[in-house]
């Protein structure tokens, strides 16, 4: 009777939000202003569940619920400021966070950026740096070893990526859950290359796999390996940010307009 009921009432909606730097740099369209990730970081911990994958996925895999409208707030690239300038500004506000990290641009300037930063700024986080960010409580997943689009990758060589991410966190004894970020949100569109994929990601111990679009996601997932996310950006305040948590295709056809 009560997995009638629990079927019976509307899935409770995840959505997942997705920044990569928080700095002034107009030139970089990524970027959100450090004052702006303030607000909204306030307003997101004052109207919402705020989670992170180590919740989702046992949640997921015990197909237990979640309270209506819960966020989560991820970073990818690991770029310096996530430590400087967000991590201080979640601590504050008590909001966890997941970052996930390109392994092979440990230490070293990101060089696949599609608008690089003229300031210099998009330098990779070292796996020193990284345990003091998870020290500090923030999480931390994988995002590919060279950042490469997983999209256009034979099987062989997503394999060859997975492993020496695994490599590289083993060696560096750094706290990695089994979450993984696609490279620039894609996920292969062949069916039988993402079922060869899920099965490296089973392998690999990964549990779930984030791509970008523009959605709330049910929970329990339909597809733990295609979770959508939705990139926010400096528009994204009060009403707005609420419209992007709470129905963001809506945000996104504002946002095109
Ligand atoms: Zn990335």
């Amino acid at each position: 009777m009560r997995n009638l009921v629990d079927r019976l009432r509307p899935s409770p909606r995840l959505t997942v939000l997705l920044y990569h730097r928080i700095a002034d740099d107009p030139s970089d369209p990524l970027a959100v202003k450090p004052r702006v990730f303030e607000r909204q970081i306030q307003y997101l911990s004052a109207n919402y569940h705020l989670v992170v994958a180590r919740d989702l996925i046992s949640r997921n895999a015990e197909r237990k619920r979640l309270p209506r409208h819960t966020v989560w707030v991820t970073f990818d690239d690991a770029t310096a400021d996530v430590k400087e300038v967000a991590a201080p500004i979640l601590s504050v506000h008590g909001v966890p966070a997941t970052v996930f990290v390109p392994t092979a641009s440990l230490g070293r300037t990101a060089n696949w950026a599609m608008s690089p930063s003229p300031s210099g700024q998009m330098q990779v986080l070292d796996s020193e740096s990284l345990k003091q960010l998870s020290h500090g409580g923030i999480e931390l997943g994988y995002h590919s070893h060279t950042h490469r689009d997983f999209s256009q990758l034979p099987t062989a060589e997503l394999r060859e990526e997975l492993r020496n991410s695994r490599d590289v966190v083993r060696s560096a004894d750094l706290p990695f859950i089994g979450a993984f970020a696609y490279p620039f949100g894609r996920v292969p569109r062949d069916r039988r290359q993402r079922l060869e994929l899920i099965e490296l990601f089973r392998e690999f111990e990964i549990h779930i796999g984030l791509r970008v679009g523009s959605r709330c996601n049910r929970f329990p997932f339909d597809d733990p390996y295609w979770i959508y996310r939705c990139q926010v950006s400096n528009d994204h305040v009060d009403d707005r940010l609420r419209e992007l948590v709470t129905k963001p295709r809506r945000a996104r056809r504002r946002a095109a307009q």
